[in-house]
């Protein structure tokens, strides 16, 4: 019993500490970004660009694995979350768990919407929109340009 309520110590003093590391800043500058994206990457995921539907990388793809921000590999999304929303743009139910996502209002184009970012480094994702499938009833509407998809083992 000891023993237990020893490594439940360790792994709570263990938890802020994993949440920080997680939450950690990226930043770099334009020509830092530009140099690592493809100018379809660096349009959308740092200009707050979209990409034309049924063109991703992402929107027709339906293997198994994690979706990380293509700036910064901040796991974002879980292909078990993924569903066909006939949009063509890849689209989510929900983000993962601990998904370092921040939320804005974007009143571009003449609409009131919500943008998704990377709340690491403020790379422009796409948005969310309430009219996804039960039971959390949202659609994260993202850009495969602002992913990179790694396959589960
Ligand atoms: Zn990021």
């Amino acid at each position: 019993m000891k023993a237990l309520i020893f490594l439940l110590a360790l792994s709570l003093l263990g938890m802020p500490r994993a949440c920080s590391a997680s939450l950690e800043r990226v930043e770099k500058s334009e020509e830092e970004w530009k140099a690592l994206l493809t100018p379809l990457q660096f349009e959308v995921a740092r200009r707050k660009g979209t990409e034309p539907p049924f063109s991703g990388a992402y929107w027709n793809f339906s293997g198994e694995g994690v979706y990380r921000c293509v700036c910064c590999g901040a796991e974002l999304f879980s292909s078990r979350d993924k569903f066909n929303s006939g949009t063509g743009w890849p689209s989510f139910s929900a983000p993962l768990e601990n998904a370092p996502l921040r939320e804005e209002r974007d009143a571009s184009f003449g609409m009131i919407r919500t943008e998704v970012l990377c709340a690491r480094c403020d790379a422009h994702l796409g948005h969310v929109f309430d009219d996804g499938p039960p039971p959390s009833g949202m659609r994260y509407c993202i850009n495969s340009a602002s992913l990179s998809f790694v396959p589960a083992d």
